[in-house]
């Protein structure tokens, strides 16, 4: 199997996880032992955090996703940032808050769980008033974590101790961009998403009735 971050391969965790007799879940409870916690952080896109968010559906699993309300990339307010969060509600995934330090927006669009984007150490395991901080216990500990960063799992790819049961139990933090888009390199990566995120914006500009 080749550790490849695409959809497919991402269909393989998900499908290791449950070869291995876990079971999905979120951060309204302590997690217990058998539980995978699927959390993305939505840095980028919109457009690709739904495409995943169709995948685990497919695919019966369900995900927590954690939207930022001051991207510099997408724009929740939008009609199409509304769209994106009824479309994974109804997946049946959880929608969370991303939030850019030292700034809270925890409206009802969001269940009251939070996770920093790019946190600095001094806040990262703060607790977060009124809200569940993804990286405080007993959500957090090294052992039971995993994350994708920039394309590099610092423990390897999961999967085969995630078939093997491994664990006792994980959060395993996801990027949906750094799935959607094809690239065998981070920077090949952006690149595509770039590529389509200048197709969408065209097709914005068509929208507002734009000569082009
Ligand atoms: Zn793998
Ligand atoms: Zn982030």
């Amino acid at each position: 199997m080749s550790c490849a971050f695409d959809f497919a391969h991402y269909r393989e965790l998900l499908d290791a996880a449950r070869a291995g007799g876990y079971r999905w879940a979120g951060f309204d409870a302590e997690p217990e032992a058998g539980v995978v916690i699927l959390r993305h952080d939505v840095d980028l896109s919109l457009d690709a955090a739904v495409a995943l968010a169709e995948l685990e559906s497919d695919a019966e699993a369900w995900s927590t996703y954690f939207l930022m309300t001051r991207s510099i990339f997408y724009n929740l307010d939008s009609h199409e940032g509304e769209r994106a969060v009824e479309r994974l509600r109804a997946l049946g995934h959880r929608v969370a808050h991303h939030a850019v330090w030292p700034h809270l927006d925890l409206d009802d669009r969001f269940d009251r769980v939070v996770a920093w984007h790019n946190p600095d150490p001094e806040y990262m395991r703060e607790p977060v008033e009124g809200a569940t901080n993804v990286m405080t216990a007993p959500w957090f500990d090294p052992e039971h974590y995993r994350s994708d960063s920039n394309q590099h799992w610092r423990s390897g790819c999961p999967h085969e101790a995630l078939a093997h049961g491994d664990f006792e139990w994980l959060q395993l933090l996801t990027h949906p961009e750094i799935w959607a888009y094809d690239g065998a390199t981070m920077g090949e990566t952006m690149r595509s998403f770039l590529d389509a995120d200048r197709e969408a914006r065209l097709e914005h500009l068509r929208n507002d009735r734009i000569d082009l």
